[in-house]
């Protein structure tokens, strides 16, 4: 994020510290492990990392998503891409401040800034990615209790998280009008996760499977009302895709630095790479497309921190910015030649984490489904 105040220039400086000394030295191993300790997220809890926009009734520092934004640029700038803090902080949490009841926000959401309650959101399942009225999990409604079952995939945090966000049919013949969100609490009975799963990618971050066998949660847990779980969804989908357009784009940046860093000292034929000039342009047209990408990625969150409805250009983000960071990754990597394969170059691991974001919260097709039909184009 450009044009920054004081305050921001501050909040980062002290943020970046922190990513060197508490994130980056521990990349290799949280990778093998295939999670990070929950002694960062408690770390981060006491600096005022997690949610700082909540507000400070609730433990928070009631700051607004400027803030946020300075986090998630700063961990993937420390290679802490698969940190799940945005996710949580910017995607999940919401959920509850913004629907939960006065219960359930003073249960939990002061532990989403100390780090003591992680969140996760479950919407995706192995028959329903792209097409979220298909989901199958179901949540019936008994005495003070609903009851859930049901199975979610692919989800972010969900191995380490304390509270899930899961979407579920608590009425099923209403397809998306029967849509509800319940929080789930880890402990709630009949309630399990499976192993984290092996990925391409983002191995530091758990993604897991989540399974519901008549899970009881009590009624309270129901975030606003019954049936209004997919319109919620669809509100809270623009800061979800746009933190994920920050990605793309801090990524991009970080890609090109790399490949730019090799391009001008690796020397092939008498010259550096980078002073051929296929290689030259190369690196001219991926600058232009970072450049471009940080343009309009600057004016989309400028654009939603004064509340504006950006959810087509937001569309429009995730789907180019998520297309050109692969790109990107791509010809750095190529510009490393098998250096680039080599899992001591950083390009290495970038390559492989990119690939993802055109496809988590939204794949790109679906973007340019929503930017179609937001054009008159109805499939
Ligand atoms: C690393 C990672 C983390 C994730 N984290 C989470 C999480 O925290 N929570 C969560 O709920 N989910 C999560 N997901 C799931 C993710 O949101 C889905 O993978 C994504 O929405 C696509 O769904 P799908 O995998 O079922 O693919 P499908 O929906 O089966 O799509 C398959 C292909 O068909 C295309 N397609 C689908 N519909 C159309 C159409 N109408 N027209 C043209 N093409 C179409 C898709 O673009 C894709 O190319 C995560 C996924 C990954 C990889």
């Amino acid at each position: 994020m450009r044009v920054p105040t004081t305050e921001h220039q501050i909040f980062r400086d002290s943020f970046r510290k922190f990513v060197a000394r508490e994130v980056t030295p521990h990349v290799g191993e949280w990778e093998a492990a295939r999670e990070v300790p929950r002694g960062l997220w408690l770390s981060l809890g006491r600096q005022g990392y997690l949610c700082p926009w909540v507000p400070e009734e609730y433990g928070g520092l009631g700051l607004d998503f400027s803030y946020s934004v300075i986090i998630n640029e700063e961990l993937i700038k420390g290679d802490g891409f698969g940190v799940g803090v945005p996710l949580h902080s910017d995607v999940a949490s919401p959920y509850l401040a913004s629907y939960g009841t006065g219960e359930a926000k003073e249960r939990y959401l002061p532990g989403c800034v100390t780090g003591e309650v992680i969140t996760a959101v479950g919407l995706s399942e192995p028959g329903a990615g792209s097409d979220l009225a298909a989901i199958r999990t179901t949540a019936v409604k008994d005495g003070d209790f609903y009851v859930l079952n049901g199975q979610k995939t692919f989800i972010t945090n969900g191995y380490c998280a304390d509270l899930v966000v899961v979407a579920c049919k608590t009425d099923p013949a209403a397809g998306y009008q029967g849509m509800s969100l319940i929080l789930v609490d880890k402990d709630a009975p009949g309630f399990v996760r499976g192993q984290k799963l092996h990925k391409m990618g983002g191995h530091m971050q758990d993604t897991a499977e989540l399974f519901f066998a008549d899970c009881r949660v009590p009624a309270w847990h129901l975030l606003g009302q019954e049936g209004q779980g997919f319109k919620y969804l669809m509100e809270k989908l623009q800061q979800e895709r746009l933190e994920v357009c920050i990605k793309c784009q801090v990524m991009a940046e970080e890609c090109l630095k790399e490949g730019l860093n090799y391009a001008k000292t690796r020397q092939v034929f008498g010259r550096p790479v980078g002073m051929h000039q296929a290689n030259a342009f190369r690196l001219a047209e991926m600058a232009t497309e970072v450049e471009l990408g940080r343009v309009f990625l600057d004016a989309l969150i400028a654009a939603h921190l004064a509340g504006e409805d950006v959810v087509q250009r937001v569309s429009m983000g995730k789907y180019w910015l998520g297309e050109m960071v692969n790109r990107v990754a791509y010809q750095a990597l190529q510009l490393h030649g098998g250096y680039g394969y080599m899992e001591e170059y950083r390009i290495c691991r970038l390559s492989r984490d990119v690939r993802a974001l055109s496809i988590f919260a939204g794949t790109s097709e679906i973007m340019k489904l929503i930017i179609s039909r937001n054009l008159g184009l109805r499939g």
